[in-house]
């Protein structure tokens, strides 16, 4: 079957939310839906939004793990009902967000004293002051880049070993939309089979005649990419911009983005292969497993058996040419976020290599040598063992791989760009002398 899939280049996102802006104004620009954004780009480390999506203790109500498939919860109507009234899974408009500002004018009308004025917040509703302590992206606010910290008085002043930690706090942008996954939660769940996966091209809607408003799919997706109208009732979500993929176009969230870092692209995958890797036992197999389900549509016994089953040939030779899937199989550069969720995720990332540390820098470059980087992979700004919890499921092998190969990739384009001579040597280090 054919799939349309996304992969992000987590190092080239500027967190300018354009994205996200775009798309609100093509899809959620309407009443009830004023919350929802099916593209948010969140704060790495952070809470994300909705605030804890990734607490899977939390949410879990919504589906279970049965002889390791996902099932949704079953049981009479009866029972359905009251989860229906009583569904504890479901995230509040607080974990979203209330929308706020601050109180700028205070800090130039406050009459005189002893303390600096302060700019409060205060909703954006009614322009009340507001206690507020969360809104997505609040964890920026408590984040600081190295220069602000080194300009800081207050830090200045402490012993190294507490600057040091300071100064070595990472962070970075994680854009999202639904994953349009391969086994879908959220299809699982509905319990009046409102939701669906396309057929062709593999992009997951909400039928909007037959939703009942149930939103089992809200709880039952564990990216909490699923969103409640509150004025009709019904349930929404990012549609891939399926009328301009019809179209040739690509998706607003990658047309407007501005560092250019979404790849779409067409992964054709074997559907009978999808339940058994959901089913892998060990959670730091599930994404070999899920690799496993792609097809090489190079193989033109591959390519035939899909255009035989109805697969237009456009589409196969799409699946030829997609960096998508060079991304994600060839290089072996993007990886799915949590693959623990075993919904089979179909928007891929490439983990950020930046910022790098002093220890990959003694070239003079910043972290593009693959041979320093092998062995100070440790010590990178962006703990490896984070970006394993978010990608591989805290299998750092995968990660260590793909960040080894950027560097390789940075150092093989900075000679290209100089043209100075090739090395055949960075390519052989990251065993990829013969792609
Ligand atoms: Fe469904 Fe959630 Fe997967 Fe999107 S991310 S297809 S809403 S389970
Ligand atoms: Fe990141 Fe692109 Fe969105 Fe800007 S438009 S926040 S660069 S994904």
């Amino acid at each position: 079957m054919a799939q349309v899939a996304m992969v992000m280049n987590l190092d080239k996102c500027i967190g300018c939310h354009t994205c996200s802006v775009t798309c609100k104004q093509t899809w959620t620009n309407r009443t009830g839906t004023e919350y929802a954004w099916f593209n948010n780009v969140e704060t790495r480390p952070g809470q994300g939004y909705p605030r804890g999506h990734e607490d899977q203790d939390r949410w879990r109500g919504g589906w279970q793990l049965k002889h390791g498939r996902l099932v949704p919860r079953t049981g009479g109507r009866a029972r359905r009902l009251a989860r229906l009234f009583a569904n504890p899974e479901l995230p509040t408009l607080d974990d979203y967000y209330q929308p706020w500002t601050y109180d700028y004018e205070n800090l130039t009308t406050a009459p005189l004293g002893d303390d600096l004025p302060t700019a409060r917040p205060r909703s954006l509703i009614d322009g009340s002051p507001t206690d507020v302590t969360w809104g997505p992206n609040w964890d920026d606010d408590l984040g600081g880049g190295p220069e602000q910290l080194a300009a800081d008085p207050v830090l200045r002043k402490m012993s190294d070993k507490v600057r040091l930690e300071y100064e070595q706090a990472f962070m970075f942008y994680l854009p999202r939309i639904c994953e349009h996954c391969l086994n879908p939660a959220c299809v699982a769940v509905c319990p009046s089979g409102a939701l669906y996966k396309r057929v062709e091209d593999g992009i997951v809607l909400v039928d909007q005649d037959r939703c009942r408003g149930w939103r089992m799919c809200v709880s039952g997706c564990p990216y909490k990419k699923v969103y409640f109208n509150h004025a009709t009732g019904k349930a929404e979500k990012c549609t891939f911009c399926y009328p301009r993929i019809e179209a040739g176009e690509p998706t607003v969230c990658s047309e407007t983005c501005v560092g250019r870092l979404r790849y779409l692209g067409v992964m054709l995958y074997d559907p009978d292969k999808v339940g058994e890797a959901a089913a892998t036992t060990d959670e730091q197999d599930l994404y070999e497993a899920q690799l496993g389900c792609f097809l090489d549509p190079d193989d033109p016994e591959v390519a035939r058996d899909a255009e035989e089953s109805g697969i237009p040939h456009d589409w196969v030779e799409a699946a030829r040419r997609s960096p998508v899937r060079a991304l994600i199989t060839d290089y072996r550069v993007a990886l799915p976020l949590h693959p623990e969720y075993r919904t089979m995720p179909m928007v891929w990332y490439v983990p950020p290599l930046s910022p790098v540390v002093d220890a990959l820098t003694s070239s003079g470059h910043d972290g593009e040598d693959p041979a320093s980087l092998f062995g100070a992979i440790g010590s990178l700004r962006i703990p490896l063992e984070y970006l394993a919890e978010l990608f591989t499921a805290g299998d750092t092998a995968p990660v260590e791989a793909a960040l080894c190969r950027l560097a390789a990739m940075r150092s093989h384009m900075r000679r290209v760009n100089l043209g100075e001579e090739q090395d055949p040597e960075i390519a052989r280090s990251v065993g990829m002398d013969e792609r």
